[in-house]
């Protein structure tokens, strides 16, 4: 018996299970070929999370600096307001994270159709 990832969800299964546990996508009637493109419809759906996750961020950062722009009487005046600094905080750490989240899907694990043998 081996553990092995489900090509669906990628969460953790007994290679003994015919269906996976977690999301009944059914392992033992995939072929090579369905495997793959779940594989890759996952990374693109990732892909998709990380991007949205990163524009999210850079949103908050560019309200968060109008924000200040607004409460100050000439422009970026110090201090700048806690909720607008907290957004700025927020978006720069937030927009690094997605955009190392995005890097790491690209060069961190490659794209599935381009993986080397499989995990199954
Ligand atoms: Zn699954």
């Amino acid at each position: 018996m081996a553990i092995v990832n489900c090509p669906n969800c990628d969460k953790k299964v007994s290679s003994q299970h015919s269906v996976c546990p977690h999301c009944k996508v059914a392992l033992t009637e995939l072929s090579e070929e369905d495997r793959k493109h779940l594989q890759l419809e996952r990374w693109k759906d990732q892909v998709y999370r990380a991007t949205n996750f990163s524009y999210l961020a850079l949103t908050a950062l560019i309200v968060g600096a109008l924000w200040w722009w607004m409460a100050g009487a000439g422009g970026w005046v110090m201090p700048p307001p806690i909720p607008a600094f907290v957004l700025i905080a927020m978006g720069a750490v937030g927009y690094l994270v997605g955009r190392g989240w995005l890097l790491w899907l690209r060069i961190g694990r490659g794209r599935p159709d381009r993986r080397k043998g499989s995990r199954f």
